[in-house]
């Protein structure tokens, strides 16, 4: 299998080439066929399996067929993760993916200035990347505006069961566009996570590595 064949268009096709992926991984030719499809997606998968381009890619494919616009002031699509080091790694890799396309990802995260972040964020962003209490707190401060996102991921999902995630995807969630794509990615799957999958995915395709 190659990326072409998963039905991704030619920029992004360059994109990944570029970035030195030859075939895809296997979360990646499980996952990216049946997102594109627009399926909410229920992930199994280690870091290192290439999960960032699993739910990276065909995200960025689905906003692509928007066409051109100016980076939004409300953002389309919101990637929640646990930690700094992680929300960076994602932000890093989805910029070499959108290079060749008009799209804009940003990052907030705690422990660094929310000042900055809220002049970054006035310039518009179209796929948001965030820590979690980061990300309520810029929303408390309505320097950010969930309402024309179409896309949730909800990434190393078990790592923030412990970090208050539950309150925070009860605040969040209701607070995003509709009809959204969810997927979540979870190394492993307690009995909670179920019960978050079934509270916020809709009829989602088990994918596992
Ligand atoms: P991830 O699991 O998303 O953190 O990805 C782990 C590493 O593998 C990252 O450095 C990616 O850039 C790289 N990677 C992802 N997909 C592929 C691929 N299909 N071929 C080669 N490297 C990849």
């Amino acid at each position: 299998t190659t990326f072409a064949d998963l039905g991704l268009s030619p920029n992004i096709l360059k994109a990944v080439d570029e970035a030195g992926y030859k075939t895809p991984s296997p979360i990646q030719e499980k996952a990216i066929p049946l997102a594109l499809a627009g399926h909410d997606i229920m992930g199994l998968a280690q870091t290192g399996t290439g999960k960032t381009a699993a739910f990276g890619l065909p995200l960025i494919e689905n906003l692509m067929s928007d066409g051109y616009k100016a980076p939004p002031k409300n953002t389309k699509a919101l990637i929640l993760a646990p930690t700094r080091e992680l929300v960076n790694q994602i932000a890093e890799n989805l910029r070499a993916y959108v290079r060749k396309t008009h799209l804009k990802v940003n990052l907030v995260v705690g422990g660094v200035s929310i000042n900055r972040q809220i002049q970054n964020l006035s310039k518009g962003t179209d796929i948001l990347v965030a820590t979690p209490g980061r990300l309520i707190d810029l929303l408390d401060r309505r320097a950010i505006f969930l309402d024309k996102a179409r896309f949730l991921v909800l990434d190393e999902a078990d790592q923030m069961l412990d970090m208050g995630f539950i309150h925070a995807l009860r605040k969040i969630a209701p607070l995003l566009g509709t009809p959204r794509q969810t997927m979540l990615f979870s190394a492993t799957m307690p009995k909670l996570m179920n019960e978050i999958a079934s509270a916020y995915l809709k009829d989602p395709k088990k994918v596992q590595v």
